[in-house]
């Protein structure tokens, strides 16, 4: 998701409390965000934020922070917090290449990554945030046993991430290429702009979860 330039989005964000700011810097220092100390769990690349917003409402009991890399889509899920804050949510505007300079080692619980731009051409494969370098990340900042939720429209990008699961090592949890026909996988499933949209169009959506080897 890439809306138009925002005139004014970065100094925007740049005033904002319901950002992390200087990220790099906190690494360790994350839970005082919070008010209260609980398990933590991250979206990368949450675009306007739709799903980790009604998350976190959804699960006061858990720490959310939304990583989305453009201002431009930040400032909207910005916009939904002053509206109505939370308390267990925050945004870091970042590249999630840099996911391991701003998480200690198994400080996440648990990583959703929804509707992830595809990269189609085969040397950006590496850019994919299911790839496997992404992978390696991922395994150093989740804890043991920890968790990543996948969902995708793309049939082709999906085909690739399970082929990156296997050469990572990861263990399947469940797996579907259609989760709203699945009423056991998609109970109490929270739909994302891009899930919304793609469903609406008659798209299956394929999901995975995954387990830290
Ligand atoms: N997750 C949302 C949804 O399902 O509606 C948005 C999906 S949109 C296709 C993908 C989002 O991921 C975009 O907003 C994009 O800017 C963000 N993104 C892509 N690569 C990223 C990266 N390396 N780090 C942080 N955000 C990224």
């Amino acid at each position: 998701m890439r809306l138009k330039n925002v005139p004014g989005s970065k100094e925007y964000i740049a005033a904002s409390d319901f950002v992390i700011h200087d990220e790099t810097e906190k690494k360790g220092k994350i839970g005082e965000y919070f008010k209260k100390d609980q398990p933590l769990r991250i979206e990368i690349g949450m675009g306007k934020g739709q799903f980790i917003y009604e998350t976190a409402s959804r699960n006061p009991d858990i720490n959310y922070i939304g990583i989305e890399k453009y201002s431009s889509v930040l400032l909207r899920a910005i916009q939904k917090m002053e509206e109505k804050p939370l308390d267990n949510l925050i945004f870091i505007r970042m590249d999630a290449e840099e996911i391991t300079d701003v998480f200690m080692d198994g400080e996440v619980d648990r990583i959703y990554l929804n509707f992830s731009d595809p990269w189609p051409k085969d040397r950006h494969a590496k850019r994919r945030l299911e790839s496997r370098q992404f992978l390696e990340r991922y395994s150093k900042i989740l804890k043991d046993g920890g968790l990543i939720e996948f969902k995708t429209d793309n049939n082709d990008l999906f085909d690739f991430a399970l082929e990156e699961v296997e050469a990572a090592g990861w263990k399947m949890l469940e797996c579907t290429r259609d989760l709203h026909s699945d009423a056991r996988l998609c109970e109490g499933n929270i739909m994302t702009e891009y899930e919304a949209k793609f469903s609406a169009a008659g798209n299956p959506i394929n999901k995975y979860i995954i387990q830290k080897p």
